[in-house]
């Protein structure tokens, strides 16, 4: 498979190139260059099937020519945790990305890009350097992927104050080849200062340095995986057959969305997708208005998902020829208070049973606001973290404590070892150097 720049000012590239480079030359991000669609029967061939056959499968599809036999090892070893498809009301399916070692659905895409690159990379060529900017579960999900990998080290870059206790603790203990890097800013300060690491020759050329930001087509392929499989669990029970899902995407920087429209140009049956956002509503904006504005983040409950800038949106603009029309006849956005959030928690923990956390709340709120227009389809919220990461909130709407599993547990003993800087690439470069 070869990938295009979504500014179309370079050559294609292999995948190779396109998941080192994480941007391509001209600032754009990398995207397939061609969709095939899935062949003939393909799909229905996967029905009930469990994940790791499905993930193989749509691994295989995409890049199988690519990565050869190792293709099969990578996914198995990437992939190996559950993604359980629950039926939460009538109708209501929650699809739990969170069963991978940081609890979060970053752990699906970071594992594989870290794999890829791991197959990918020589060692012969020097240690390669894997910066990445985080709001919060990122950098401990590709941190965790990365750890203990030979020739690589990782530096994670999260603004400081901003991420949750947990997430901190996540980054903070590793240790080994992962350094966590405290900014005094936010996270589009993180974001910024990673651009700029990238954009300096002299860095670049000194260091292989490499982004690991949910803008790398690692980390978007694996995702397409994911949607497939829901697909899977829900054509046993006869619900797709003539009624494809609504999907509904918590969504911040827009890669976890962008995976579900390219599953759906490859041919997955999808009714619509709900790109659900927090406070942070440049999406939902541009397709009310067709002005796309970014602007600085607002701090939420959903903190994941603060983001004022989303870069994958620039994906699917492109994937969409810039037409807002064509976008609105796939994707409908709505953006959800934190009161409304809270609110969510509480009503779903009470009358089903089920907890979510708060990012998986923002998903359910869209698919309950869109559930008039989409009353025969079923729902599907995709839960991108587990509730134990966020235990204050959970506890505080359903006023009962959150269990927490005991891999999180362990994660959490030990010293936290962190480095503070100020948001400028000088302090940067002296980490890196
Ligand atoms: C990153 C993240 C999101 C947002 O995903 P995007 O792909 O950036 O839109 C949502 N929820 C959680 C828990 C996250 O960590």
């Amino acid at each position: 498979m070869r990938f295009v720049s979504t500014r179309g000012g370079v050559p294609p590239a292999s995948l190779r190139e396109a998941l080192f480079r994480g941007l391509a030359p001209d600032g754009g991000l990398y995207l397939p260059e061609r969709l095939e669609r899935f062949p003939e029967g393909f799909l229905a061939g996967l029905r009930g099937a469990p994940w790791e056959q499905t993930a193989s499968a749509v691994a295989r599809h995409l890049v199988g020519p690519d990565i050869g036999d190792a293709l099969e090892q990578i996914v198995a070893d990437a992939l190996d945790f559950p993604l359980p498809l629950v039926a939460v009301s009538d109708g209501a399916y929650v699809l739990e990305l969170f069963h991978g070692p940081t609890l979060a659905f970053k752990d699906v895409g970071a594992r594989f890009m870290a794999r890829l690159m791991g197959h990918l990379h020589d060692p012969a060529e020097g240690t390669l350097t894997v910066l990445v900017a985080t709001s919060g579960d990122t950098g401990s999900a590709v941190a965790h992927a990365f750890l203990g990998m030979p020739g690589v080290r990782t530096v994670v870059l999260f603004p400081e104050g901003r991420v949750s206790p947990v997430q901190e603790q996540q980054l903070t203990m590793l240790g080994g080849n992962v350094r966590a890097v405290a900014v005094d800013g936010a996270f589009d300060d993180c974001q910024r200062l990673a651009k700029e690491a990238f954009a300096d020759r002299d860095l670049r050329e000194r260091d292989l340095l490499t982004s690991a930001n949910s803008i790398n087509v690692g980390r978007l392929l694996p995702q397409i995986f994911y949607y497939v499989h829901a697909w899977a669990q829900l054509a046993p029970e006869g619900l797709v057959a003539d009624r494809p899902a609504v999907f509904s995407v918590p969504s911040g920087n827009f890669g976890n969305l962008t995976a579900g429209l390219l599953a759906k140009a490859m041919g997955l049956p999808a009714a619509r997708f709900l790109a659900a956002t927090n406070a942070n509503d440049v999406v939902p904006r541009y397709l009310e208005t067709g002005r796309f504005e970014p602007r600085s983040s607002r701090s939420t409950l959903s903190s994941a998902m603060d983001v004022g800038d989303p870069s994958n949106f620039r994906r699917i603009l492109y994937l969409y020829g810039d037409d807002r029309e064509r976008i609105r006849a796939d994707v409908a956005a709505s953006a959800h208070t934190d009161v409304a959030t809270r609110r969510a928690i509480a009503d779903v923990a009470r009358r089903h049973g089920y907890l979510m956390d708060p990012h998986t709340a923002v998903g359910w709120l869209a698919l309950e606001e869109a559930a008039d227009a989409h009353h025969h389809a079923p729902g599907v919220v995709l839960a991108t973290a587990h509730p134990a990461k966020f235990p204050d909130v959970v506890e505080e709407a359903t006023g009962r404590p959150v269990a927490v599993p005991d891999r999180l547990a362990r994660a959490l003993e030990g010293e936290p070892r962190v480095t503070r800087i100020s948001p400028r690439l000088e302090a940067l470069r002296e980490i890196l150097g």
